[in-house]
């Protein structure tokens, strides 16, 4: 699994989109590096088979990281199908809903706090989604290169911002154009809930969001809506920008993105840590 030119990890999203959300993160270089999947959104056919394509054997992956366990991030064609291989990385706030659902076969210890692995720390920021709230990463290699990973979340706050401030990559949610969910035929009650601040982040919330956290190297755009959303409305609100930007895609995998320290000097956005709820 050498390749060459990449650094201390790297990310593909293999998947995002309300039909499933599944990335593949690889830490460490060679033979001995660590495969974390983040969510497990997509059939455990079509998960084998896109990590094939970006060549990745199945086997090697050795722990799932939930954001939370709505269906489009846990396919109910793991449940009883799960690997004993591997272990589920779940929040503490989302073992209810995992033991009613069925969906908890290889939990290790749940976590409420940092997850220290050998090669790379875990810190979890709860964001608001729904009841349950969604977590969002910021992922820090011992080798150096950071990445913070967001999506599903109804809202942005200053602590949200400050969780992942300066990061090299950031992979963050922008869900939908508000005119098109407003002008789509979709029932009130979902435009409501998408919109109403335990949903999703639209276009233009993502890209204020993005500017405030002033990533050093990389944007991957996450989930966005087919119905309300487009690919060049997403990134409209990155033109100018300083960084690289990838659109992730419901149908295919992104390229590899690398996460390594970034030369570029660390931007320190001036926020007031404020509380959600
Ligand atoms: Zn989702």
């Amino acid at each position: 699994m050498t390749t060459p030119g990449f650094g201390p990890m790297r990310l593909c999203v293999l998947a995002s989109g309300s039909s499933g959300n599944c990335s593949a993160l690889v830490i460490g270089e060679g033979d001995d590096a660590e495969v974390v999947l983040i969510d497990l959104g997509l059939s455990p056919r079509r998960t084998r088979k896109e990590l094939g394509a970006i060549g990745i054997d199945f086997a090697r992956v050795r722990r799932v990281l939930f954001t939370h366990f709505d269906s489009d991030h846990f396919h109910t064609g793991w449940i009883g199908t799960l690997p004993r291989h591997m272990t589920q990385l779940v929040h503490r706030r989302h073992l209810g809903r995992g033991e009613r659902e069925n969906v908890l076969a290889n939990v290790s210890e749940p976590y409420d706090g940092p997850i220290v692995l050998d090669r790379v720390t875990i810190h979890p920021h709860v964001v608001p989604h729904d009841e349950l709230g969604s977590v969002s990463f910021r992922f820090e290699a011992a080798g150096g290169g950071t990445l913070g990973f967001a999506t599903d979340l109804g809202r942005v706050t200053g602590e949200f911002i400050n969780h992942l401030a300066a990061v090299d990559v950031l992979a963050i949610e922008s869900n939908y154009c508000p005119r098109m969910e407003q002008e789509s035929n979709r029932p009130d009650i979902l435009k409501k809930r998408v919109m109403g601040g335990k949903g999703h982040l639209s276009n233009q919330q993502s890209a204020e969001a993005v500017r405030r956290i002033a990533p050093r190297e990389h944007v991957v755009l996450l989930h966005l809506s087919r119905q309300c959303n487009t690919p060049d409305l997403a990134a409209a609100g990155h033109a100018g920008r300083a960084y690289q930007l990838t659109i992730s895609r419901h149908d295919r995998p992104t390229p590899w993105i690398p996460i390594a320290p970034s030369c570029q000097p660390r931007v320190v956005p001036r926020v007031a840590a404020t509380l959600f709820d």
